[in-house]
């Protein structure tokens, strides 16, 4: 039987697994292998929210044991540690627990395709500070504990220490830090509202947003980046445009220009890169940020066996630019290899794949959400805002649902979250 491995089960990878465990692994035509170094998804988009504190990753992520068993692909847990073309061989590392103890070995994945799918990670730039002293949203783990320590510091300045200012400084105003800023603008004041009666948000909350390029939220239309910072402004959040950070330190940061904005908190925001098992992996192509590079067929450009999708691909798109990394891209990527997979088991060479934006939208917190969104009948882009912006934007996380547990599942799923909401504090308390 084909063998089919994917490692990584993110945005792409998971929605992949599903689709051909379902199509394929259920019919007995392909063996379909996941392997990821966790043993829960969260779709990455939620991580600021989880990093505020407006969700509970524990209400939202999906096992890969359950996953794998409902739509009949196995799961392997271990993080990706090699690769051996000729013997088309995946090099899993072993796992061991928080004692050190070992809980599975070393283990070699035979593939007749094996798709990459590792997503990317936050790139420092090598800037000083930033591993001992910045919080990066890259994990679940990560995003949690910055959350943890956020309200332990709110609690502090109500209790311990009156009237102490706790600063955020938030490196890279692209979409996920201007998101994550409102977002923290909004559960904070609600944290607040659940007795911090000697906690105010409105002097002891200092934000600030740090960006290197001359405007937020490059790439992004103009007037969504207006509007942001209008909506940024008018919340108190600062801005500063120009301003290249050179070091982080355990009291904030400094820029080139000699700058210090002061951060009890510091989340690096700005740009990613891949982990540097691709750089290593069997002699395959990797860019400057190690995404593998690829045929617009998504094979590696060395390799006809393998494929990368999602973030760890530099798929061509247009005018010399690759397929932004974005969970929209991912989808499609995924989309595409089911039917590349398909095709390859009937003998019928992989056809090109070609990226449809969408449009971008931006959501922040409670207080408003604006965009750019491709009409459905022409492919004319319309100006979005409001709650028409949000319920596209709410919708692009139930897509993500949908493909992974099916339609009822996933309207079962909204309405029983509806519910609940309506018995939970609004954001997470501990
Ligand atoms: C805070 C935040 C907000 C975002 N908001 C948006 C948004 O609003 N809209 C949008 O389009 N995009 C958004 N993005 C980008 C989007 O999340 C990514 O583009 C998308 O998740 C990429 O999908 P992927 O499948 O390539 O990787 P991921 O979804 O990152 O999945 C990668 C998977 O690989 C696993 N993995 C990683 N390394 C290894 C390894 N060495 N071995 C085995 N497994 C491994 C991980 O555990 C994970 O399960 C956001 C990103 C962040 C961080």
């Amino acid at each position: 039987m084909h063998r089919v491995v994917i490692v990584g089960g993110g945005a792409g990878g998971l929605e992949l697994a599903t689709r051909l465990g379902d199509r394929l692994g259920r019919r007995g035509r392909a063996q379909v292998t996941l392997v990821d170094r966790s043993r829960t998804h969260l779709w990455k988009p939620l991580l600021h929210e989880v990093a505020a504190g407006s969700m509970d990753i524990n209400d939202h992520s999906l096992d890969y044991l359950a996953q794998a068993r409902w739509h009949r692909f196995t799961f392997a847990l271990g993080a990706l540690a090699g690769l051996d073309r000729a013997a088309r061989e995946v090099v899993v590392a072993r796992v061991v627990d928080g004692e050190g103890q070992e809980i599975l070995p070393e283990r070699r994945i035979g593939y007749d395709t094996l798709v990459l799918a590792i997503g990317s990670e936050s790139n420092d730039f090598g800037t000083p500070g930033v591993r001992d002293h910045a919080f990066t949203l890259d994990s679940t783990v990560e995003a949690d504990l910055f959350h943890e320590r956020l309200v332990n510091a709110c609690f502090r300045a109500n209790y311990t220490a009156p009237g102490e200012i706790v600063s955020i400084a938030i490196v890279g105003a692209g979409a996920t830090g201007v998101e994550l800023a409102a977002e923290l603008h909004n559960t904070i004041r609600v944290l607040a509202g659940y007795g911090l009666r000697n906690f105010d948000p409105a002097k002891q909350i200092r934000i600030t947003i740090v960006e290197a390029g001359p405007r937020i939220l490059a790439g992004i239309p103009d007037h969504v980046a207006d509007g942001t910072m209008d909506v940024l402004k008018d919340l108190g959040i600062e801005v500063l445009t120009n301003e290249k950070v050179v070091e982080v330190t355990a009291r904030g940061l400094k820029t080139a220009s000699g700058r210090e904005v002061p951060g009890r908190f510091v989340v690096w925001a700005a740009g990613i890169r891949c982990n540097d098992v691709l750089k290593e992996l069997d002699g395959l192509e990797t860019n400057r940020i190690n995404q593998l590079v690829v045929q617009p067929t998504l094979q590696s450009a060395r390799d006809e066996n393998v494929f990368a999708i999602g973030d760890c691909a530099a798929a061509p798109w247009k005018d010399g630019r690759n397929v932004p990394p974005r969970a929209q891209s991912a989808h499609q990527m995924a989309d595409h290899m089911v039917k590349t997979i398909e095709g390859r088991l009937r003998g019928r060479a992989p056809t090109p794949y070609r990226y449809r934006d969408f449009g971008s939208l931006v959501t922040l917190g409670d207080y408003d959400t604006m965009g750019q969104i491709m009409g459905f009948i022409s492919s004319e882009k319309f100006r979005v805002e409001g709650w028409i912006a949000k319920f596209v934007y709410v919708s692009l996380y139930r897509q993500h649902v949908w493909a992974l547990y099916g339609f009822w599942r996933m309207a079962l799923d909204t309405l029983a979250r509806w519910i609940r909401r309506q018995t939970e504090p609004r954001v997470k308390l501990h």
